[in-house]
């Protein structure tokens, strides 16, 4: 069996692993990446937040991003029937970019990719991991190849960054239940056909069904719209008698007053995948000699767009902490990694649940806007949720709900007593 030798093996080339191996390569530090699949693959997660665009920049891969074009998200936009509430990253509060993309992950992955071995970094491709060895914090790694060979790579470090392949929880037994609902999603790709002139025809939306069940509309700069459903497990799997996932989308997209008239006929580029409850929890993200980053440890939910944004973020943090205990540092991973990240991680998760109780609905809708706390909640949205100057990011286990409240005791008492 043939052996090979690195610093770090990261596993996976999604966003994740794309940015860990170029900070970690540009700071000197002998890298490879093993990819299953091969480039370019479908991967849902399309609609980008704006803090990603710190991660790409800082890992040297924002200029062969910004060079494809994709299409310009400037804020989101939220529909319920005839309520409109759209976010403008450029009102938000503090500091951060106020714009991302909307991508087709397929090339914009790609991309990523092959600026990654651009730089000289060994990725290869159609590698699967099959088995991991650790030997105190040095592992020896089994991979497969395309032609079923198999090999040994020795590394001092492994950052996991496997998504929903999950190759390290799976081997260590390191899966929890998500403290989330179970929920489900259908998606697919559509020629938008119907696409209107102008800003309506490119802004991405969500365009709220019932409480919990919504549609995202996301326009790609290729002139093709990501469409798809969500909602709870047992509703999603409701749309359609047959378990047709095409069915199922249409009869969702029949739902939308707004989108009917845009999507109701179009044809779907592929048939429509079903990601059955998506969420996914680690019982830890670390440990002697590995990393869990991106899906590979946490996944929340795709309403508020933060899953390629914690990707990178625990990529880019991981890859930081690898680089100082590599020189000799030690590390506090408990404080500097895990808690960190949790940090974050709660604040989506408040802002997530508090989606599908409808408190944030209140909040979004309400009439007249507060710009105040619009703009709070948009440093949120924006993936800036570890700024505690915002009190949106520090009381967001209480403000939402409270705030809901008031909101929802004034309209029923001006129900009450009319003027
Ligand atoms: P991935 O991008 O999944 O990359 C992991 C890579 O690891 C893959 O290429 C895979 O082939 C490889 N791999 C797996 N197993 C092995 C192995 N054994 N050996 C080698 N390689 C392996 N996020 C957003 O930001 N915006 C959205 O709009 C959004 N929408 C979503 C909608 C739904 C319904 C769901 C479920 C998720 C959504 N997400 C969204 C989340 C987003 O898809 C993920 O958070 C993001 O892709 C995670 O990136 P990653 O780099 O961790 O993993």
């Amino acid at each position: 069996m043939t052996k090979e030798s690195v610093d770090v093996l990261v596993i996976g080339a999604g966003p994740s692993g794309c940015v860990s191996a170029s900070y970690l390569h540009n700071n000197d530090i002998k890298v490879k990446v093993v990819e299953k699949t091969k480039f370019p693959r479908l991967v849902v997660g399309e609609s980008l937040i704006p803090r990603v665009m710190d991660h790409f920049d800082e890992a040297g891969l924002f200029p062969a991003l910004d060079a494809m074009n994709f299409e310009k998200k400037l804020g989101a936009r939220f529909i319920r029937g005839e309520e409109i509430c759209v976010f403008d990253f450029s009102k938000k509060f503090g500091e951060g970019w106020d714009w991302t993309w909307q991508v087709p992950r397929a090339d914009f992955d790609n991309t990523l990719a092959q600026e990654v071995i651009q730089k000289g970094i060994d990725l290869e491709f159609e590698s699967e991991v099959l088995d991991v060895k650790f030997n105190g914090s040095n592992s020896i790694t089994t991979v497969k190849d395309k032609n079923g060979n198999t090999k040994e790579i020795h590394a001092k470090f492994i950052i996991d960054s496997s998504g929903y392949g999950r190759v390290l929880p799976r081997l260590l037994d390191l899966d929890t239940p998500s403290k989330l609902d179970p929920h489900s999603s259908i998606f697919t790709h559509v020629k938008d056909i119907n696409r209107p002139e102008g800003e309506e025809g490119t802004l991405i939306s969500f365009d709220i069904l019932e409480t919990e069940v919504w549609l995202w509309v996301i326009p790609f700069s290729n002139g093709n719209t990501s469409l798809g459903v969500v909602g709870p497990t047992d509703f999603i799997n409701s749309l359609s008698t047959n378990k047709d996932n095409a069915e199922a989308l249409k009869n969702a997209i029949q739902l939308s007053e707004y989108y009917i008239k845009r999507f109701g006929g179009v044809d779907f580029l592929f048939e429509p995948v079903k990601l059955e409850n998506y969420s996914r929890s680690v019982k830890q993200m670390y440990g002697d000699g590995f990393a869990l980053t991106g899906n590979s440890s946490e996944f929340l939910d795709p309403v508020f767009s933060s899953g390629v944004a914690f990707a990178t973020e625990s990529g880019m943090l991981s890859a930081k902490l690898v680089q100082r205990q590599l020189q000799g540092e030690k590390i506090d991973w408990e404080e500097e990694f895990t808690q960190y990240m949790k940090r974050g991680i709660g604040v989506f998760t408040t802002y997530v649940k508090e989606w599908y109780t409808g408190n944030l609905q209140t909040l979004f809708f309400h009439q007249p806007e507060n710009p105040d706390v619009k703009e709070k909640i948009c440093a949120v949205l924006a993936g800036y949720v570890w700024n505690e100057d915002n009190p949106f990011v520090k009381k967001h286990d209480s403000v939402i709900k409270n705030m809901a409240y008031l909101l929802n005791l004034e309209k029923e008492q001006a129900i009450k007593n009319p003027e």
